[in-house]
This record gives C-alpha cells, sequence and structure tokens, in this order.
C-alpha cells in the first residue's frame, strides 16, 4: 500500500484557461506532480529496505531524496487548491468575502496588500533554476511571511505552514509563457483562491503551537 497518493484536481484541465494552458495543468498534475508522488513512495520503501538489512550507506542520498519527493508533493497539493478559475479568482482578500481576518493579517505582516504582493511576486519571479515563492504562517512570531523556496524544500524556516504557493518551476509555466517568467506570475495573481488561502490560514493560527519553544 502506498503512503501517498496523487490527489485529483478539484476542476479540469481547461479551468484555469487562458491564466494557464490545459495542456500545462495536465502534464503538471499527471506526470509531474505523480512523479513527485512515486518518488515520496520508493523512498519509503528503500528506508524501510536499509533499516531491514542494516545497510546504511545510502541513508544520506535517501534522506535527501525523501525531503525533495514528500515537499515536493505537499506543495504541489496546495498549488492546485490555492488556484480557481479567473472568473472566482485574483483580485484581493477583503472582508466583504469573508478572508477578513487572512487581509487584516497580510496588512500587519507587511504593511499593505500591495507590498506582500509585490514581495511574493520578485520572490518567485527571482528563484534561481527551480524553486517557488510561498505565503506561510510563521508560528513562533504569528506572523506571515514570504519564503522563496529552492526545488522543493530548500531556503525554507523550519515550523512554517505554506499557506499560498507559486510554482515557479520552468514546467509550470514554459510550454506557454516559454521565458517569460515575469509575465507568467503576474498572470497567477488572477488565478489565486482567497477562499481556500483564507481557509488554510485559519486553520494554521486555531492549532496549538506545536514548536513549544517556551514553557
Ligand atoms: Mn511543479
Amino acid at each position: 500500500m502506498p503512503v501517498y497518493t496523487l490527489p485529483d484536481l478539484p476542476y479540469d484541465y481547461s479551468a484555469l484557461a487562458p491564466v494557464i494552458s490545459p495542456e500545462i495543468i495536465e502534464l503538471h498534475h499527471d506526470k509531474h506532480h505523480a512523479a513527485y508522488v512515486k518518488g515520496a513512495n520508493d523512498t519509503l520503501e528503500q528506508l524501510a529496505e536499509a533499516r531491514d538489512t542494516e545497510q546504511w550507506g545510502s541513508v544520506n542520498g535517501l534522506e535527501k531524496n525523501l525531503a525533495f519527493h514528500l515537499s515536493g508533493h505537499i506543495l504541489h497539493s496546495i498549488y492546485w487548491q490555492n488556484m480557481t478559475g479567473p472568473k472566482d479568482g485574483g483580485g484581493e482578500p477583503l472582508a466583504q468575502d469573508g478572508v477578513g481576518e487572512l487581509a487584516e493579517a497580510v496588512k500587519e505582516s507587511f504593511g499593505s496588500f500591495a507590498a506582500f504582493k509585490t514581495q511574493l511576486s520578485k520572490a518567485a519571479a527571482t528563484t534561481q533554476g527551480s524553486g517557488w515563492g510561498v505565503l506561510a504562517y510563521e508560528p513562533l512570531s504569528g506572523r506571515l511571511i514570504v519564503e522563496q523556496i529552492y526545488d522543493h524544500q530548500g531556503n525554507v524556516g523550519q515550523g512554517a505552514t505554506p499557506l499560498l504557493v507559486f510554482d515557479a518551476w520552468e514546467h509550470a509555466f514554459y510550454l506557454q509563457y516559454r521565458n517569460q517568467k515575469v509575465d507568467f506570475i503576474e498572470a497567477m495573481w488572477q488565478v489565486v483562491n482567497w477562499q481556500d488561502v483564507a481557509r488554510r490560514h485559519e486553520a494554521a493560527t486555531s492549532r496549538t503551537n506545536a514548536l513549544l519553544l517556551a514553557p
């Protein structure tokens, strides 16, 4: 029994057009995301085998693979939910849409929605190689932060919960936007599902702080 499974998309392949083409969504979900799910499951099996046989020579590589594939699976699972068709998505989170707490937290942590939007756009667009721009809830301070993730797992603060993720890997845009990563990131804001981001923020803030750094 595999531990991890590929979640179904919450919409059909064409739901995010014209911002993201159906061809990209199909390949990205059915091939790329699926490969991370398989990679995470395979690595868990290889670690179990290492334990059973007490063959620890490859443990360093296996732990790196686990971090890479598991983080890829988690980020993509959030990514699909973070988006909705351009008819329903985009704009900015507003109290009258029932996402006032998120809007307030963005303002407190970044000064304004515009400043936050620019920081996340810049973080996503300036990734070198492959990476992500992420809005995360940081439980130690109780604030929101923007992270620029290398690959799927590098350059993150421990314990932060991703709420809104922008995939900046070339596979996320190249078939449609070619080398224009900045244009893709700018277009992404049209399909953000703020209801989903607010739901994640509420869950993260209502959870007991599991870091327990102070008694
Ligand atoms: Mn991706």
